[in-house]
């Protein structure tokens, strides 16, 4: 590829409303351009990079056993109506109406139509295991669409799908799954982790998460760095009742003063600001203890100030509460929260309960609260996430950082992720309410066990980018890079055996294989450098008039502050 025949559009500055560094560089670098809210071109420098982020995930799923097929994006809204989710689905779901009044949906998942097509086209166990997978385009009216093509409205999926006859072959094609997301992630080049994700009410352990690490991220990821434990927060949440009891009550007896070895952590962990005040919460529980009455919920609350000094600590006063800090099913407290933005009202809660906001609140999530002694606290707390929502519901956590880990091989830590995967093992519950059977070894009609499979094609290089940058620009995994070397001529205008050296490394390259760009556009160096350094090609290769005399060019890797020379002759060998 020569850049004259290609579109390089690069930014010194990045727009106003670009939060994080992925979405700033995204722009700058001109891989993306905002068509509205969420929505976005992705531009011939940009789509590129998708191009490889699906080579890799068509491989590695094809490898699999996984086929490709391609569903529509406009889907009737009758198929979604028997699930139920035409209904449930609420906000996110963007619904159409055609000329003749009929309801459509653009697809923000795949489940029914793909069991429509299982019910359709699977008639006998013999034809199965089936997994069916698709790279579409996604449709989601996020609340906050924001960080550029980390959280859109538009977005490319890529979503998989397992038939099975019973649920032992379910969990065969979820774990083979699970092992091509390995490889897939793997490929990608960057630091991930698969992590527990709660699988709702299916129950047992067949969802995992796959989390870019990165500061930035929208997940809190709770792990063990002397093991293999890694959960999201939903799921480490989840303890067993008699556990998660006894700890509360043990925590109990202690006095609640928070610890100064906290607040690095609360001030780290902080990601959104308060952004209007909390006047009260009423809160609720659903646990039941052994003879099913409500459990005692033990609750403190803590104001601390915005620059988390625990010193400024006040305890406030908590009203409805029974002696001995418990509360049965549903009791008001009135938490004087957030007197001015800045303040964090962190409310300790010992057992999974909901916390139901009924007036004003403000959008708060994954903040600490509870720390009563050294490295005690929940993290992941959140308040009032989903607000449209009418009986809105959120959940509390109920992890302890610094606890031991599970496998009881070391102590929980905490990191942020980004969600790039999720891979879940669904059962029966579309087969069943779709009705979608085939035929058993016994000549029965029997449900299909489903799994469903996806991957953020269009978030990943978001988390690539959140992960992998400097102070001049993206640097990007050589897997997905947009090119991967790039030749820069210095007076390639003027030089003709810097022209001829170009043109003919050029070649030679591309007959090799190696995704090249050459830069022709005849820029000046600092600026061709400054640019092709914001895009973030991996390997550079400068060819001057100079290093030609010498018989040499310089060779530079991204992440290198110094170039290195290379013999003429060396190079092709240097480079692969
Ligand atoms: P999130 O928790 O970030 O909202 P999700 O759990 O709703 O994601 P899934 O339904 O599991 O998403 O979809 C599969 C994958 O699609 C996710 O793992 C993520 O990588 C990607 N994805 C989901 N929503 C978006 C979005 N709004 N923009 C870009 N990618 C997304
Ligand atoms: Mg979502
Ligand atoms: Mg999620
Ligand atoms: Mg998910």
């Amino acid at each position: 590829m020569k850049a004259s025949n290609f579109f390089v559009s690069t930014y010194k500055e990045a727009p106003a409303d670009a939060e994080v560094v992925s979405h700033q560089l995204m722009m700058r670098a001109g891989l993306i351009r905002r068509v509205s809210a969420g929505i976005y071109n992705y531009m011939p420098m940009g789509l590129r990079v998708l191009h490889k982020v699906e080579r890799i995930v068509r491989e590695e799923m094809n490898r699999a056993g996984a086929v490709e097929m391609a569903m529509p994006v406009v889907q009737p809204g009758e198929l979604w109506q028997e699930t139920g989710r035409f209904e449930k689905m609420g906000a996110e779901l963007l619904r159409v109406k055609d000329r003749h009044d009929r309801d459509f949906v653009i697809q923000p998942t795949s489940e029914e139509v793909v069991t429509d097509v299982a019910r359709n086209e699977l008639r006998s166990y013999k034809q199965l295991p089936v997994n069916f997978y698709q790279i579409q385009t996604k449709f989601r009216d996020e609340r906050r669409p924001r960080f550029g093509l980390m959280r859109g409205r538009e977005f490319i999926m890529k979503d998989a799908y397992s038939f099975d006859k019973d649920p032992a072959a379910a969990q065969v094609s979820y774990q083979t799954m699970r092992q091509a997301y390995r490889q897939i992630f793997d490929r990608f080049g960057l630091r991930y982790r698969a992590v527990a994700a709660d699988s709702g009410a299916i129950g047992g352990d067949l969802s995992e998460e796959f989390q870019v690490i990165a500061a930035t991220g929208e997940d809190a990821i709770i792990y063990c760095p002397e093991s293999d434990y890694a959960a999201n927060i939903e799921k480490a949440e989840a303890l067993p009742p008699a556990q998660a009891r006894a700890q509360a009550s043990a925590a109990l007896t202690k006095t609640p003063t928070p610890s100064k070895s906290t607040c690095a952590d609360v001030a780290q962990l902080l990601s959104v600001p308060l952004q209007k005040t909390v006047k009260s919460l009423v809160l609720a529980t659903d646990s039941v203890d052994e003879v099913g009455e409500p459990a005692g919920v033990q609750v403190w609350l803590v104001l601390l100030r915005g620059d988390h000094d625990m010193n400024e600590v006040k305890v406030s006063k908590i009203q409805g509460l029974d002696a001995g800090f418990r509360f049965a099913t549903e009791t008001e407290i009135v938490a004087h929260f957030g007197a001015r933005p800045g303040y964090l009202g962190p409310i300790g809660l010992k057992l999974p309960v909901k916390i139901v906001a009924d007036r004003e609140v403000a959008v708060m999530s994954d903040w600490i609260c509870g720390a009563n002694e050294a490295d005690f606290h929940f993290t992941g707390v959140n308040w009032g996430r989903d607000l449209p929502e009418p009986d809105f519901v959120a959940d509390v956590r109920n992890v302890v950082v610094g606890d031991r880990s599970p496998d009881g091989k070391g102590l929980l830590a905490i990191e942020r992720g980004i969600e790039v995967g999720h891979i879940f093992y669904l059962g029966t519950k579309y087969s069943k309410a779709m009705n979608a059977t085939f035929l058993d070894e016994t000549g029965k009609p029997a449900l299909f066990e489903m799994g469903c499979y996806g991957i953020g094609v269009s978030r990943l290089p978001a988390a690539a980018v959140e992960q992998n940058h400097d102070e001049r620009g993206i640097i990007w995994p050589d897997a997905i890079a947009p090119f991967t070397l790039v030749i820069c001529p210095i007076g390639m205008d003027r030089s003709e055996p810097v022209r001829e050296a170009a043109q003919q490394l050029h070649a030679q390259l591309q007959s090799a294989g190696v995704d090249v760009i050459l830069d022709d556009r005849g820029g000046r160096p600092g600026a061709m450098f400054a640019d092709w350094e914001l895009i973030g090609v991996p390997h550079r290769v400068v060819i001057s008039e100079r290093n030609l005399n010498e018989g040499q060019l310089e060779y530079q890797h991204r992440r290198q502050t110094e170039s290195q020379k290379v013999a003429l002759t060396d190079v092709d060998a240097f480079l692969r």
